[in-house]
């Protein structure tokens, strides 16, 4: 990796997605910073640049489809191609299991539909290199199909979102639908959802399922012209998200991030890391 290599990071004006910003810069890569308020993004983007590192700027909604188009445009233009994407931008309003209407809409946009636009935009933007480009999810435990606490209760749909071979992208969206349709009518209550951060975990889980979709649609390419795509859990980690309640700092929660992105002889996708190992969906 050099100053050649170019890694997007999306959400990156705070938290996690700042450390990412800031781990990846000091391994020597040139990282394009990216936030929806343009204004925030360039006061982050100058604290890594004082320090020295080699980070652009870009504002980037994830949700809003000029926005990504404008960034696109600019990538092409400035750079030519990006050789690792981090899907970081999230959010998680329900501290309980309230999931109003609004927020479950936001999360599941935000963190499933948000993470889905980037990789369907990014992709053919991705230079083709021996070690493999990157796209790296940051996702949740709370996204396991077969959480302690928190799981789906279907067993017919569960396995479905678990077996590769029944696994779709409509699958997912269609899953996603069914409980915003229930929130919307206010009964998703005996939908046997996940128990805790309802939302946010349907969010996750999603995210989880299309990186395996992901991961086996991009498995065919030929040496030379891989991409790897993974995601992984950074713990519960002290930010804005979690209202600094979180045990480890920002900078730990962005270690496995980095790590994926970087290892020389990933090989490896379509898979769910924590703590720098492999964990199961
Ligand atoms: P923060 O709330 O500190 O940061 C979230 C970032 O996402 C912010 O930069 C925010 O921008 C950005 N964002 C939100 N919506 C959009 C959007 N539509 N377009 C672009 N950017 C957007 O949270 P964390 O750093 O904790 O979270 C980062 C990721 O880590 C999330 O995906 C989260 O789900 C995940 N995660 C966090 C855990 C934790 O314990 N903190 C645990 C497990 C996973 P803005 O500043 O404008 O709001």
């Amino acid at each position: 990796w050099s100053s050649e290599t170019v890694a997007v990071v999306t959400g990156a004006n705070r938290g996690i997605g700042f450390e990412i910003s800031r781990q990846l810069a000091g391994h020597g890569l040139t990282v394009i910073l990216t936030s929806r308020d343009t204004s925030v993004g360039l006061e982050a983007a100058n604290v890594l640049q004082e320090g020295g590192f080699n980070v652009d700027v870009h504002q980037l909604d994830v949700l809003d489809p000029p926005s990504i188009k404008e960034f696109c445009d600019w990538i092409q233009e400035k750079y030519g191609f990006i050789d690792i994407l981090v899907n970081n931008a999230g959010v998680n309003y329900n501290l309980g299991n309230d999931n109003s209407v609004e927020f479950s809409k936001q999360v599941i946009s935000t963190n499933y539909y948000g993470t889905k636009n980037m990789i369907k935009a990014m992709i053919p933007m991705m230079r083709p290199s021996t070690a493999g480009a990157r796209i790296v999810n940051v996702s949740s435990r709370l996204g396991k199909v077969n959480g302690r606490r928190n799981r789906i209760e279907d067993s017919a749909l569960k396995e479905q979102l678990g077996d590769l071979d029944t696994l779709s992208e409509e699958l997912i969206d269609r899953t996603l639908s069914t409980f915003l349709q229930q929130v919307e009518d206010g009964n998703w209550k005996s939908g046997g959802w996940p128990e805790r951060f309802t939302d946010y975990s349907l969010s996750k889980l999603a995210v989880n399922a299309y990186t395996r979709l992901m991961a086996k649609e991009l498995s065919d390419r030929p040496e030379g012209q891989k991409i790897y795509i993974n995601c992984f859990c950074p713990g519960w980690v002290k930010t804005a998200m979690t209202g600094w309640a979180g045990n480890i700092s920002a900078e730990n929660g962005a270690d496995t991030g980095v790590w994926l992105a970087l290892l020389p002889d990933l090989a490896i996708s379509g898979k769910f890391f924590a703590e720098r190992r492999e964990i199961s969906f």
